[in-house]
């Protein structure tokens, strides 16, 4: 088996080191006397190397070699490589935290651990990372200095995620497959009421996808029901469902409302913001996320219109409300607000404010690039409207991110409330679209730290 290998490994060609055999010794040296617990650190693997004369820049080759001989396993120590299987042999000085483990039967063993842990422990698939640790990987079966990189490389084959924020791990093969009741739970649509839907396709999907995206939905504070590929969030108004459709390489988002009267759009926009972030910016995977013609899917029409959210984006930023749907012989005409609640912000529906009626803008106290500061008066009030002005030269693209980063500021403002932070009056979507915040007398911080300070800071 090992000359085979060696025969066909390009960087050997036909004369094989002699450390190799050495090294091939010393392995059997370690599995007799590690075989319970064969975890081998690095640093000794390197020491190792050392004694059968592998020369330092030779090392990776040689754990390469044994790992496709099935003799070791090697899980470098760097971030990247638990994050992304391909990126497991990486730098050289990557590899101080890194560590072999000389008896590959031991890495089936440990995923059957988790995967059977006994039912006590777990609970809707989850675990504490506690009973982990104290029951399913006492001390003299697993090393606790192994832990952490165990974790990365068990989530890297997509068996255990943590939780962020909470001391739990989820086990995706331990949900159920389906929800059962999902039919009584989720109310047939009611063309009366709105709902929202949002889908996100792949080209790429990696593993572990949809446990990625849950582990980040379980942190938000709603009721809700889960099984492998699919969410049902319940947060008293409105119901929310997140389903992976592995045949289509489609994550779906759809939002409805218990009652006809009421909005689902806070809930909604909330967990695509979540999603956005988790695809986006994390994983950083390409997506295409589309938008269903609400009015196609009440018709029943198999394959609905499929606005893309860029497309509603431009949109908004022309301050267009309406979209047009054209199927077979009919028009759809869509408010946006019923496509992309989160586009047309009708989640924050209560800070919208007219700037013409109801805001007397002043003189000019600031200038950035896309926006001009002024000092202005709001129900009796001094505020600041800090109003976005995009450059004619400017392209379609530049001013979609412009907006972005706009509903961005909106959102972020209106979380966080306090009494050292900026405090979020209003907003205005129409033309120009503008902020009014509260009205700071001595300017922004930095220029009253390094500036001419009339009042000390105390
Ligand atoms: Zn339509």
């Amino acid at each position: 088996m090992l000359d085979n290998i060696i025969i066909q490994h390009p960087v050997l060609s036909e004369s094989l080191p002699s450390y190799y055999l050495h090294f091939k010794e010393a392995l059997e040296v370690l599995k007799a006397k590690f075989g319970n617990m064969p975890v081998v650190e690095w640093e000794m693997i390197g020491a190792i190397a050392e004694r059968c004369q592998v020369p330092k820049t030779k090392i990776i080759d040689v754990i390469k070699v044994f790992q496709l001989s099935g003799d070791l396993v090697y899980f470098a120590g760097s971030e990247a490589a638990g994050e992304n299987q391909n990126e497991k042999f990486v730098s050289h000085l990557d590899q101080k935290l890194g560590f072999v483990i000389v008896e590959p039967q031991w890495i089936t063993q440990l995923f059957a651990s988790i995967v059977s842990t006994h039912s006590d422990y777990i609970k809707n698939g989850l675990l504490s990372r506690e009973v982990l640790e104290k029951e399913v990987w006492p001390p003299s079966v697993v090393p606790p200095n192994v832990h952490d990189q165990l974790f990365r490389v068990l989530s890297s084959y997509g068996i255990i995620f943590h939780i962020p924020g909470q001391d739990t791990i989820l086990i995706p093969s331990l949900l159920d497959t389906k929800l059962d009741n999902l039919q009584a739970l989720w109310p047939a649509h009611n063309p009366r009421s709105i709902q929202f839907t949002r889908f996100y396709s792949f080209t790429f999907v990696p593993s572990g996808l949809f446990s990625r995206v849950m582990v980040h939905l379980l942190q938000l504070k709603h009721n809700y029901q889960y099984w492998q590929t699919g969410i049902l969030v319940d947060d008293e108004s409105s119901f929310c469902l997140i389903q992976y459709h592995v045949d289509k390489n489609r994550i779906s988002v759809a939002a409805r409302s218990k009652k006809d009267v009421e909005n689902p759009a806070v809930l909604f926009s909330s967990i695509n913001e979540v999603l956005e972030a988790v695809i986006e910016h994390q994983l950083r995977i390409s997506v295409q996320i589309e938008i269903p013609c609400p009015q196609c899917l009440i018709s029943q029409i198999l394959q609905p219109t499929l606005f893309t959210k860029h497309s509603c984006e431009a949109a908004a930023t022309q301050h267009k409300g309406i979209m047009e749907c054209q199927i077979f012989e009919e028009t759809h005409q869509i408010p946006l607000y019923k496509l992309a609640p989160d586009i047309a912000m009708i989640d924050f529906e209560c800070r919208r404010i007219t700037i013409d009626s109801q805001v007397s803008v002043g003189e000019e106290i600031g200038k950035g690039a896309f926006a001009t500061v002024y000092k202005g008066t709001f129900e009796n009030k001094t505020v600041a409207v800090k109003m976005i002005d995009i450059p004619k030269k400017c392209s379609e693209e530049k001013t979609i991110e412009i907006m972005q980063e706009f509903r961005h500021e909106v959102r972020m403002m209106s979380r966080f409330q306090h009494s050292c932070l900026v405090e979020l009056i209003g907003f205005s979507l129409s033309s120009p679209s503008a902020l009014v915040v509260e009205y700071l007398q001595f300017g922004d911080l930095y220029n009253y730290i390094h500036g001419n300070q009339q009042y000390p800071l105390e």
